[in-house]
């Protein structure tokens, strides 16, 4: 994307310095112990808008896992592959108001029915949704659909997969008893390897912006001008990134910050802007935005990052309501 240098670029640096601070009022997760490792005071943000201009400033360009990011990602594919029934037919499209990884409502609601795809055991079932022989195949689509969107295949951060394989210990819970219940549609440590491995795939705050820039225009490339994600999917991943996209603090975004994003325990930030038809700058036509933060609080979003999204959805009249 090309950089922008003019006054909203120098209004983002003078953002980013003021929100790197609040970054001690959150900690790098720590479950997964190769998150310890990051730098827990960066903080970088990229706009992205129409024609492949962007905006950025801090450590825009800084490689960290997508983490939870990627189960957007993951709902599209299956659901350009099977269709969004059949994929409904395993997972609901509900928030619940609990921890991205809790295991309480799979046995309140028998027999079992994971309520949205951006919680772990939804996730986990996407996952398990996907074609492939192994954890290796089933990748593929996720990672091909990053390709269409970002023109070139992110890696894998292998430390960070291992460090999440071998401490999953929760998410082998909700998986075997998903398995149980009949709603996983591969072997349990397919899918689970498969979802580990998702999460580590390794991208920067542009290329967060680029997706969401994507999923702005409706899953219309911005520059390339091909449709990357059918129409409809999008439509139902925004709204699933609004209601269920950071989590249990998903109804406080909503109302407080008021844009579609997904959020990652390794600090990523999601979020899209559809053009609303009025003139705010360069953001008429909507935009895509990436942040990175790795410092994060007790809900799993960045600290930082999310009072830099807050504010400058205020400041630039982004809230989509
Ligand atoms: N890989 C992480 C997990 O499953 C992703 C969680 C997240 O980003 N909230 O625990």
């Amino acid at each position: 994307l090309t950089q922008v240098e003019c006054e909203w670029t120098q209004q983002l640096n003078r953002w980013v310095e003021t929100f790197r601070p609040y970054s001690t009022e959150g900690k790098c997760a720590t479950y997964i112990p190769a998150l310890a490792e990051a730098n827990p005071e960066h903080l970088g943000i990229c706009v992205a808008s129409e024609g492949g201009q962007a905006l950025k400033a801090g450590e825009w360009n800084v490689p960290f896992t997508m983490q939870s990011i990627s189960k957007a990602i993951s709902f599209m594919a299956a659901c350009s592959i099977h269709g969004i029934e059949q994929v409904m037919e395993r997972v609901d499209v509900e928030p619940t108001g609990d921890a991205f990884n809790s295991i309480v409502r799979l046995e309140a609601h028998k027999p079992g029915k994971p309520f949205n795809p951006m919680i772990n055991a939804g996730a986990i079932t996407v996952t398990s949704l996907l074609p492939g022989k192994n954890a290796i195949e089933k990748l593929e689509p996720v990672i091909d659909l990053l390709e269409d969107i970002l023109d070139y295949r992110p890696p894998l951060n292998e430390s960070v997969f291992k460090s999440e394989w071998e401490t999953a210990y929760l998410n082998r819970s909700l998986a075997y008893y998903l398995k149980q219940n009949g709603v996983l549609a591969s072997p349990v440590e397919e899918a689970l390897e498969a979802y580990s491995r998702q999460c580590s795939i390794q991208i920067t705050a542009e290329d967060l912006a680029k997706i969401g820039l994507v999923l702005a225009n409706d899953g219309l490339h911005p520059y390339k001008g091909t449709q990357v994600v059918p129409r409809k999917i999008t439509k139902i991943t925004k709204a699933l990134m609004l209601t269920c996209g950071t989590y249990n603090a998903s109804g406080r975004l909503a109302a407080f910050v008021g844009v579609p994003t997904k959020s990652g325990v390794a600090g990523g930030i999601l979020s899209a802007i559809p053009p609303r038809g009025r003139n705010n700058g360069p953001f008429s036509h909507g935009c895509g935005i990436g942040i990175y933060g790795p410092a994060i609080d007790e809900v799993g979003n960045s600290v930082s990052g999310i009072l830099l999204l807050k504010e400058m959805v205020e400041q630039w009249d982004l809230n989509i309501f």
